[in-house]
């Protein structure tokens, strides 16, 4: 049974109160690690170790910061199948994603900001003939980086990154879900020759550890990806104390089709906008509006190619689809079909667990599901299910499609499928969402702009958006 540390001042150590919160592989419904359960305790000595560190690091050379960062880049290159294991292990994502995807985004995170940091640079003013405004941007002091379990060392490190990278120290907070990369990032840091106390990794429960963190008074600033309710919760504790906030929340995305589209290129990347993590991304599209004239031609094929997927050991090579995160979130989802059909709408195909043998068999598996026949305004329309279950719609018109995009809550990301220039720009124009894709889904660039509007979320992240977001600006002006 592997017992995880937390990661403070430089050193690998036990939790203040010694207690421990069972840590489930969700491919097998069993525990196979302790996560520490810590409180206020190690966040305070977390806090104070970060800001014992705030001075030097933020006067390190910007060579010198970059040169380290780029080391831990490449430690985590250098570890890359080990880490893709862990985190499929811990996560029940396959294999193969953890080692496309997660880890190689978490190295290039650190690779981006590592390069980045060399060229950000702040803006000056002429103002008139005796007149110049320049600005200056600095690192804070204590940044706050708490994040979700889907996506669990890539969005860890999409925080971590560009708040070192602006000179800031760190007190971090992976998912209790899935803490276990976080903590083997842990050891790749002290690899890597990165101060005592530049990072700090306390692990824990969200109302203990994750407060104490929000709470903090030297906390200056917080960047949190998770929940709308959780995000609530943490903007309401912050606010008063004026700190900065980043917060990236829920979604419930639209996939809007219309009838001129690739049709094949629309099919084969809605696949894989639905399900891809067994649809625990926040950018998968679970709304699926489709224009009349391919309705039935599209639902039908589609159906057909979700019904012949496998869902298999996230461990095995090949496996597309394997297990949901968590028992708790497994029963979410199925509780979500089950309030479908009483919704009025019908399972195409899926809509229950895969039951899986041998030592699977406790395992949480859920069939990738397609509803049809809801009402948009429903609850399954409206609320984020998080998991491998989509809904499909006809529509008729433009101006039909984006009332339906636009009809939640929500406006995180949105995909657009048309071969028609005027209108891909159109549509991108008047959909409310942060991110908009036209005829690709989830081509990432780190330069981007990347965040949610409405109750998706508060501010951005990526490129000079996070660099600025750890930074203060100072304005000064002279005249001469
Ligand atoms: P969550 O809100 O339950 O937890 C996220 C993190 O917040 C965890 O580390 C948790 O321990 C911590 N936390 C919980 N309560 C806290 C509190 N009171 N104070 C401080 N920290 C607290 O979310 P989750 O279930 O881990 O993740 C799924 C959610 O994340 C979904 O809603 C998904 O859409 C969202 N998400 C959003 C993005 C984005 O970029 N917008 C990306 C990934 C996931």
């Amino acid at each position: 049974m592997i017992e995880i540390r937390n990661y403070i001042n430089g050193e690998l150590v036990a939790p203040a109160k010694g207690g421990y919160i069972d840590n489930y592989e969700p491919a097998k419904g069993k525990v196979y690690s302790l996560i520490p359960d810590s409180g206020e305790e190690d966040v305070k000595r977390a806090v104070e170790a970060a800001k014992e560190a705030f001075p030097s690091w933020s006067e390190t050379s910007l060579d010198e910061r970059s040169a380290i960062l780029l080391r831990l880049s490449e430690l985590i290159d250098q570890n890359l199948e080990r880490l893709a294991e862990a985190e499929s292990r811990d996560n029940g994502k396959p294999l193969k994603l953890a080692r496309t995807v997660d880890i190689p985004r978490a190295r290039d995170n650190f690779s981006f900001f590592a390069t980045g940091l060399r060229h950000f640079a702040s803006e000056s003013h002429r103002t008139s003939d005796h007149v110049i405004n320049y600005t200056t941007r600095k690192a804070i002091g204590v940044a706050g980086c708490i994040s979700p379990w889907n996506l669990p060392l890539y969005l860890f490190s999409w925080k971590i990154a560009p708040a070192l990278a602006a000179g800031n120290t760190v007190v971090a907070k992976p998912s209790e879900v899935t803490p276990m990369t976080a903590y083997l990032l842990s050891e790749l840091c002290i690899e890597a020759g990165l101060p005592a106390g530049v990072l700090n990794i306390v692990h824990g429960l969200g109302g203990s550890a994750g407060n104490a963190i929000v709470e903090h008074p030297d906390v200056k600033m917080i960047s949190f990806t998770g929940g709308t309710t959780t995000g609530e919760h943490i903007a309401r504790t912050a606010a008063p104390k004026f700190k900065k906030l980043s917060l990236e929340l829920g979604g419930k995305n639209p996939n809007i089709i219309f009838d001129d589209c690739n049709f094949e290129e629309a099919l084969k990347t809605s696949l894989r906008s639905s399900f891809a993590n067994q649809g625990q991304i926040c950018l998968c599209g679970s709304r699926i509006y489709i224009q009349r004239g391919i309705y039935e031609k599209f639902r039908d094929t589609f159906v057909e190619k979700v019904a012949a997927m496998k869902v298999g050991d996230p461990l095995a090579e090949g496996t597309k689809m394997g297990a949901v995160v968590s028992k708790p979130h497994f029963e979410k989802i199925l509780g979500y079909v089950k309030l479908a059909q009483e919704e009025g709408g019908t399972v195409l195909t899926g809509g229950h667990a895969e039951q899986m043998e041998g030592d699977l068999s406790e395992g949480y598996f859920i069939r990738p599901t397609v509803i049809e026949g809801l009402d948009e305004k429903c609850r399954t329309n409206q609320e984020e299910i998080f998991g491998p279950v989509v809904t499909l719609q006809p529509f008729d018109t433009e101006e039909e499609a984006l009332a339906y995009a636009n009809g939640t809550e929500y406006g995180l990301a949105a995909t657009v499928w048309t071969q028609d220039v005027s209108r891909a720009h159109r549509v991108a124009d008047k959909l409310k969402s942060g991110i908009v894709w036209i005829n690709c889904w989830l081509v990432r660039d780190l330069r981007t702009p990347f965040g949610g509007v409405k109750n998706s979320g508060v501010g951005r992240e990526g490129g000079w958006e996070a660099m600025r977001f750890f930074t203060e600006p100072k304005n000064v002006c002279i005249k001469y």
